[in-house]
Order: C-alpha cells, then structure tokens, then sequence
C-alpha cells in the first residue's frame, strides 16, 4: 500500500500495519515480553529488549507518525518518527531532555495544566530550562520573545481551555526562518483536523489518552517527527530516560485509532450544534469554540483545522455561565450524561470545571490573565446523540 496518498480514514485502520506474515494474524499481536532470545551474542531480529524495541509498539508508532505525515522510511527510522510514552507528560518531558541546561524556551501562556507544572516548578528547577510565556495566538508577540539562546517554541493549538489558535503556519515558517526547534501539542485537534508538520513544526505532541486512544481507558503519550536527525535523537532519549508506552496499551493505543477519522468527525458535527445552540442561551454569558464566528481566532481556525478541505472547529466547548460558584455547582452536579470528570476526548462525554480540577496547579493569577474564573466551565463533547446531550445541557441549566 503507497501510505503518502491515502486518505485519512484508510490511514486510520492501516498505516504502518500489515498482517503478520507468520500467522496472517490480521491485527498485530501484543508482544508481551520483555526480552528476545539471540542466536549468538549480537544476533537478532533486530528486537533485543522492549524498553528500546516491541513489535505492538512499533505498529502503533509507525501508524501515529504516518497520520501525523512523516513520510520517514523504516531504513531512516525503525517506527518513521513516531514515539510512544507512558503518558503525555511523558513525551513532553523526554522531549524536554533533548535539550540542554540554560537554554530558553518560548511557551504558550494558555497550556495544558500539567504542562505548565512540568515547566515551572520541575524543569526550571531540575534543568535550570527558562520558560517565557506569550499568546501565541497574537502572531506579533512570537518575534519579540525570541532570545539568542531559545532553543524551543512550543505551542499547544487550541489550548486548554480557553481554546486560542495559533497560527502555525506563521510559527513554522518563523521558527524555520531562525533555526529554533518548534513543537505543537495537538491534543485538542489529533491529527485529523490539523498536521503541524505539515506548516513546518519538527515535532507534534500527544497526549495519547485523549482522542487518539478515545475510549478514556489508557494513558499514554506520542511524539512524531519526520525528520530522520530528530528522530535518531528522540530515539536515543526514548531508550535512555526510559518513559515508554507498554505493549498492553500500544495495543489499546492502536485500537483506537481506527475509529479516529469517523469519532473525529461526529464529535465536531455535534460540538458545533451544541456550541451554536448554547450561545443562545441566556444564562450562558458566552461560548467559546472554534467553529463560531464569534471566535477571536475564527478565520485562522478555519484555514488551519480542517476535515476534507472543510473547516472543523474540534470536539470541546469553553463557556461562561451567568453566574457565580453556587450556580456553577448546581449545573455540575445536574448534568447526567455528561460525567464530571478530568481528562477529554472519550467517546463519553465529559464535563470539567478548570479552577478548581484541571487548572488547580495554575497560579491564580495566572489563572485570573486567562480568563479562568469560578464560572468558567469545559466541556468535551462525546459522540452520544447530539439531541440526548442538549436535553442533559438544558435540564442542567435550569437547575442555575
Ligand atoms: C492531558 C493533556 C496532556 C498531558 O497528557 P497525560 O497523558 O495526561 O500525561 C498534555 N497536553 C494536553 C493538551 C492535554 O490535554
């Protein structure tokens, strides 16, 4: 099969696989083991120990990487550039120890909680790495927060929660233009809606918990690179720090993605009816998602996230309620089909209140710059009937 021309939802369920030629088995088997018997010392088949080397791995990353568009050969890297952690944090963190102590890194402001720990009060210290924050999302702050010794922009598009967009197709050419490493976290889109690689980015992130394994059952990371001198690095710090994903749950990982393209779509087909029906809502104060005209960010959303050459505005919905913590509570604790729970991208829908879960480790003042306050509310969008999940919002928004 010719990988670089089929279309995301072959890629889904093929790239990177084929049947085992031993068996014929049609899905790759889950190589639970963590050792592989050599004919003579130095002899093998090219597996010697899982941390460096698994088959169900490989299958998984080889499928991640292709999707995310590396077109690496197996001759330039064994998994085409693609990477597979125990978490997302995981991934960050190998990717992290690539670089080196005292350079300066040019972060999104708006990031993921966990990330911006990881950031401030792990790396600063343990690295001696310097983190400036900037929005991203306004393309002029870029060039101004750039120093001599940056090494690194990483940015997350749409962020979380408040959902910005960069433009990444001006951060690439930007980074390209000056040599600097640039780096996307594409959680909130996975590889259907948006390919960072393909404006320029060296690496794309994941947090493979959220939509690429889909069903909320595994934790896990990616990076991809298509890049053969970045791959060989990031393989090296892969089989050095050791945070890799386990055969089990490559296996879970692999699964599913083969639902991607087709839970990628429902859920953008029904977050963008909900976000349209809430902002007419009157005790909602507003609505932010991607796919409304009323996005800050709308035109560059529309350019840079799309399915079939179709805008997409992706699965999460932020918004505002009319009113303080107490209503907040009440309409948490009203909702029955949507779960209060951290974590997104499951076929399940979910509901999550930043300030207090997901955003609790960010400095409230940080917290108060972006806009996350007490009535600030995320939701992700699952792919129950779009009809059941605006009865389960309008009961809950009567009980405010
Ligand atoms: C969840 C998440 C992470 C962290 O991933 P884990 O798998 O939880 O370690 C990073 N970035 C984003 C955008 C996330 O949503």
């Amino acid at each position: 099969m010719n990988e670089s021309n089929i279309h995301v939802d072959t890629a889904v369920i093929h790239a990177g696989q084929s049947p085992c030629p031993i068996t014929g088995a049609v899905i790759p088997p889950v190589y639970l083991t963590s050792t592989y018997a050599q004919q003579s010392p130095g002899v093998h088949q090219g597996f010697e120990y899982t941390r460096s080397h698994n088959p169900t791995r490989y299958a998984f990353e080889r499928c991640i990487a292709r999707l995310e568009g590396s077109t690496l050969s197996e001759e330039e890297d064994a998994s085409y550039g693609g990477f597979a952690f125990a978490s997302g944090l995981a991934a960050i963190a190998t990717l992290l120890d690539t670089l080196t102590a005292g350079d300066h890194i040019v972060a999104m402001d708006d990031l993921y909680g966990g990330t911006h720990r990881l950031f401030n009060q792990v790396r600063t210290r343990s690295a001696n790495l310097e983190f400036t924050a900037v929005d991203l999302s306004r393309p002029e702050v870029l060039e101004e927060a750039i120093r001599p010794e940056t090494k690194l922009v990483w940015v997350e598009s749409p962020t979380n929660p408040m959902l910005k967009i960069a433009d990444l197709q001006h951060i690439g050419a930007t980074c390209r233009e000056r040599g600097i490493l640039c780096v996307c976290d594409n959680t909130f889109a996975s590889p259907v809606l948006q390919r960072p690689l393909e404006f320029g980015f060296d690496a794309v992130m994941h947090s493979a918990t959220k939509y690429i394994g889909g069903h909320s059952d595994a934790i896990g990371g990616v990076l991809v690179t298509g890049q053969a001198d970045l791959a060989e690095r990031l393989r090296f710090h892969q089989n050095s720090v050791g945070a890799i994903l386990s055969p089990f749950d490559s296996f879970l990982m692999l699964r599913g993605l083969k639902t991607l393209a087709i839970r990628m779509r429902r859920h953008c087909e029904s977050a963008l009816k909900l976000a349209r029906w809430l902002e007419s809502q009157p005790k909602v104060k507003s609505v932010v998602y991607p796919g409304l005209a009323s996005h800050p960010q709308h035109e560059v959303a529309t350019r840079i996230m799309q399915i079939d050459g179709q805008p997409a505005g992706g699965g999460m919905i932020t918004l505002v309620l009319d009113s303080d913590i107490s209503g907040c509570r009440r309409f948490l604790e009203s909702l029955g089909i949507f779960s209060l729970a951290e974590s997104l991208g499951g076929v399940e829908s979910l509901v999550n209140h930043p300030a207090i879960m997901t955003h609790a480790s960010v400095d409230p003042a940080m917290r108060d710059q972006l806009g996350i306050d007490d009535c600030l509310i995320r939701l992700s969008v699952g792919i129950e009937s779009a009809e059941d999940l605006q009865s389960d919002l309008e009961k809950a928004l009567d009980s405010v």
